[in-house]
């Protein structure tokens, strides 16, 4: 008898669009998402400016749509920052934190990224930890030290029950925007010890959904979700073309059934 497995992909637009070409890229996406089977979740995390149209285009779908950061604050002076309550006023229900990107360019440290986490959750939204090494950091053997210690400063600060409704994302920095994927083999390596952190923390945590992120594309994706530890895809560069996108979710699709 075949099993289905839960699958998720999620888009990340990055500072990326402008009002007219999202318009094609949600209409295209949330078509072209309709027609896949109940066990894949797509998503897209979009520049917060657009979150009112993304909210228009997308609302009474099932693409569920988010932003790629959110502030440690809920409100108050802090000029330029978006807090996650927001966000939630525009229907969305996903966030990255602790992307690479902003860990890198905005010194983001391990512990801001869980403050954020909290933020996250107790506005009602899912945030999509993302957790990754640098290419010095794996040629010095430091994978696991690396990914357990961003993991675990999150995990810490939250209940079993606050844990089992995040997701995490584990996306080598080589690997991000570089057409440089890691392998499967490599891909599932971290991913099995991530779950294994991820178990640890408790029953309820075990199957908080585990996805790749790095040049993750049409013609590797099912390779890399078909890994019993990779439950689904963070895209950077091929989220912002429909076809690819839905390739990908296609790809998340033929590997949601295990026969
Ligand atoms: C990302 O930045 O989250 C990402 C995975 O980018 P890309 O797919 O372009 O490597």
């Amino acid at each position: 008898m075949s099993k289905q497995r839960a699958k998720l992909v999620i888009g990340n637009w990055k500072m990326h669009g402008r009002l007219a070409e999202n318009a094609a890229l949600l209409q295209a996406v949330a078509q072209g998402a309709a027609g896949l089977p109940a066990e894949v979740g797509v998503g897209v995390c979009v520049p917060s400016p657009y979150l009112a149209q993304t909210q228009s285009l997308l609302e009474g779908g099932r693409v569920l749509w988010g932003v790629q950061d959110v502030s440690a604050f809920t409100h108050g002076a802090y000029t330029g920052e978006v807090a996650a309550p927001m966000v939630v006023d525009f229907g969305a229900s996903l966030s990255i934190v602790g992307h690479s990107e902003r860990r890198a360019y905005h010194r983001e440290s391990a512990e801001l990224v869980a403050v954020k986490t909290q933020r996250a959750l107790e506005a009602g939204l899912t945030p999509v930890v993302c957790v990754g090494e640098t290419l010095e950091e794996r040629e010095a053997g430091s994978t696991e030290q690396v990914v357990g210690d961003q993991l675990d400063a999150v995990l810490v600060k939250l209940s079993e029950a606050e844990a089992a409704r995040i997701v995490v994302a584990y996306e080598p920095v080589w690997a991000i925007g570089t057409g440089q994927s890691a392998t499967s083999d490599q891909a599932q390596a971290v991913h099995a010890f991530l779950r294994s952190r991820l178990t640890a923390k408790g029953a309820a945590v075990a199957d908080v959904p585990l996805l790749y992120g790095g040049s993750v594309k049409p013609d590797n994706a099912e390779e890399l979700f078909r890994q019993p530890d990779i439950d689904g895809g963070l895209i950077g560069g091929a989220s912002l073309k429909a076809q690819d996108f839905l390739a990908i979710c296609k790809a998340a699709a033929a590997t949601s059934v295990v026969s």
